[in-house]
């Protein structure tokens, strides 16, 4: 590793420990304790060199307790412009932008690139208490989920997407990486995220409405069928997504549901 890469580490880590002290801090005030236990199986290549810990603590928000999330209204979409189809540097224009909720860099030379899309999977962050919906409240969780990711010395958050309780979806690792969240099955692989813990909640209409979207929107501009849909259980073992998120994504494939018509669509143009 160069002395410059070393330093822009040991800048990334005091970040992390800054932010670190700072959710002690906040579950010390709350008394609560959380852990980003979602996705425990998830590594990546060199991670286990760094010697990073899984379980990083991450602030318990006050807020969430009563807060109860109200859904963003989608808008009116159109068709995704033809340069946008199958682009990996391109996000579907109902997504927020990476740049909305952090200036941070990828570590590049930790990250492989995606190459090309073949299959999805959807996770949970099984992050309690439950996350407040409010924009605010995302943009701390993002960047908590971030940090804690970085201090295991991955290249940068593991999923590509995230969805909160009020429906928005935001762009969290760049689609032209490869994402870490499911070890051994990461290429390829889009990571989508749904904050909360759907062992314990359920999903809100509006974030399952959204992740409905973004599963349709993905799977027709990078021509992925159905059976490449996947929840994080149905490859490794661990209750990622959650019992009631796992069932609700049972439901969002069915047979006779949107998805499953879009798949057909898909494979028979393919
Ligand atoms: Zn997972």
């Amino acid at each position: 590793m160069s002395d410059s890469k070393s330093s822009q580490d040991q800048h990334t880590r005091r970040s992390a420990l800054r932010v670190a002290a700072g959710a002690g801090a906040l579950l010390l005030a709350s008394g609560g304790l959380a852990s980003l236990g979602g996705c425990q199986s998830a590594s990546q290549r060199r991670v286990n060199k760094r010697g990073g810990q899984i379980g990083q603590p991450i602030a318990a928000d006050p807020v969430t307790k009563s807060a109860r999330p109200k859904p963003v209204p989608h808008q009116t979409t159109s068709a995704p412009t033809l340069s946008a189809k199958g682009s990996l540097s391109s996000i579907p224009s109902f997504v927020i932008a990476r740049s909305e909720w952090t200036k941070g860099k990828p570590r590049l030379w930790l990250a492989d690139p995606m190459k090309t899309v073949r299959k999805i999977t959807v996770h949970h962050d099984a992050i309690s208490p439950a996350a407040s919906g409010s924009y605010r409240n995302s943009v701390r969780r993002l960047t908590a989920i971030r940090n804690g990711h970085m201090g295991k010395g991955w290249a940068d958050i593991g999923y590509h997407f995230a969805i909160d309780p009020s429906g928005r979806i935001w762009e969290a690792r760049t689609l032209t990486l490869q994402g870490a969240h499911v070890k051994n099955r990461n290429p390829n692989n889009i990571g989508i995220v749904v904050f909360g813990n759907y062992e314990k909640i359920q999903p809100t209409s509006a974030s399952l409405d959204s992740l409905d979207r973004l599963l349709a929107h993905e799977m027709e501009r990078f021509r992925v069928p159905i059976d490449q849909v996947y929840t994080h259980r149905e490859l490794a073992s661990t209750a990622c997504p959650g019992r009631n998120l796992q069932k609700r994504m049972i439901q969002l494939r069915a047979d006779d549901g949107r998805l499953a018509r879009l798949s057909q669509t898909i494979t028979n143009h393919a």
